[in-house]
C-alpha cells in the first residue's frame, strides 16, 4: 500500500533522513516511535510531500515517484490527493462551521457539490460522534472534538492511507482518549494507517507493526508486543526504558 525506499532528506548540511525504507501493507496500522528529533515528523511530511525528499522513491497505491528524478506537478498532486494527515495542531478554519471545515475542501479538491460534500460531512461527523457539532464553530469545542474534526475532515477527502503526528499530545490524557477510540475504530474498519505516538498502550493494542527511528534512521521494526517486550538494538531500549 504505501512503500518507501531510501529516502534522504537533509536541512543544509544536517542530514535529517538517511536511507529510510519502509513498507506498509494494506489495512494495517504501523506506529511510528522514537526520541524527540529522531526525524519521526519529517518521514510523515516526507511521505504526503509536504516536505519532498532529496531522494528515494515513494509508492502508494502503486503509484510510484521517483523523487530524484523530476516529477510533474500533477503527479505529486495525485500522491498527495491519496494521503490523509493529522497533526498535533488542529488547524481548524475558526471562522467557518464544523460542517463548512469538512465540505469545503471536498469541494475545491475534489469538486463534489455542495450537496454532496454536505452529505458526506454529516456522515463522517456521526462517524466520529459529533453529529450534533455541525453548525458550531470550532472555537465552541473542546480539543479531543477539534482534532475528531479534524479526522473527520482528512477522511473526507478519500484517502489511501492516513497519517498522524502525534494526535494527541496537545490534549488532555482524558480527551486524548476520545481521539484514540475514533482512531481505534478506524483501524477496526481497515484504514490503512501510519501514526507517530508516544501512546505506549494504543501503539502495543493497535498497531500491528512498530518501527522505531532514531537519528534519522530506522534501528528497529517489527511486531509491537515483542519488541516492548524485548527490544534488540540499545537505542530503543534506550527510549522505552524512558517511555514505559
Ligand atoms: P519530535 O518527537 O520532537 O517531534 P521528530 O522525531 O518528529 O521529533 P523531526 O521534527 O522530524 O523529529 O526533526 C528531525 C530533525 O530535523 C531535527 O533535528 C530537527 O531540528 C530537524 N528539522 C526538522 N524540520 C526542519 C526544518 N524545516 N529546517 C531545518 N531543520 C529541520
Ligand atoms: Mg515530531
Amino acid at each position: 500500500m504505501v512503500r518507501l525506499d531510501g529516502i534522504h532528506k537533509s536541512y543544509g548540511a544536517h542530514d535529517v533522513l538517511t536511507d529510510v525504507s519502509l513498507t506498509v501493507s494494506r489495512g494495517s496500522v504501523t506506529a511510528l516511535i522514537g526520541p524527540s528529533g529522531a526525524g519521526k515528523s519529517t518521514l510523515l511530511r516526507c511521505i504526503n510531500l509536504l516536505e519532498r525528499p532529496d531522494r528515494g522513491t515513494i509508492a502508494v497505491d502503486g503509484r510510484t515517484l521517483d523523487l530524484g528524478d523530476r516529477v510533474p506537478a500533477k503527479d505529486l498532486a495525485a500522491l498527495r490527493r491519496q494521503v490523509g494527515m493529522v497533526f498535533q495542531s488542529f488547524n481548524l478554519f475558526p471562522h467557518l462551521t464544523v460542517l463548512r471545515n469538512i465540505s469545503l475542501p471536498q469541494q475545491r479538491v475534489l469538486g463534489r457539490s455542495r450537496q454532496e460534500a454536505d452529505a458526506r460531512s454529516m456522515e463522517l461527523l456521526t462517524r466520529v460522534g459529533l453529529a450534533d457539532k455541525a453548525a458550531q464553530y470550532p472555537g465552541r469545542c473542546s480539543g479531543g472534538q477539534q482534532q475528531r474534526i479534524a479526522i473527520a475532515r482528512a477522511l473526507a477527502l478519500d484517502p489511501r492511507v492516513m497519517l498522524f503526528d502525534e494526535p494527541t499530545s496537545a490534549l488532555d490524557p482524558e480527551l486524548g482518549l476520545e481521539v484514540l477510540a475514533v482512531m481505534r475504530e478506524l483501524a477496526q474498519d481497515g484504514m490503512t494507517m501510519i501514526v507517530v505516538t508516544h501512546e505506549m498502550q494504543f501503539a502495543r493494542d493497535v498497531s500491528d507493526h512498530l518501527v522505531v527511528m532514531a537519528d534519522g534512521g530506522i534501528v528497529e521494526q517489527g511486531d509491537p508486543v515483542q519488541i516492548m517486550r524485548d527490544p534488540s538494538h540499545p537505542r530503543t531500549r534506550r527510549f522505552l526504558r524512558a517511555v514505559l
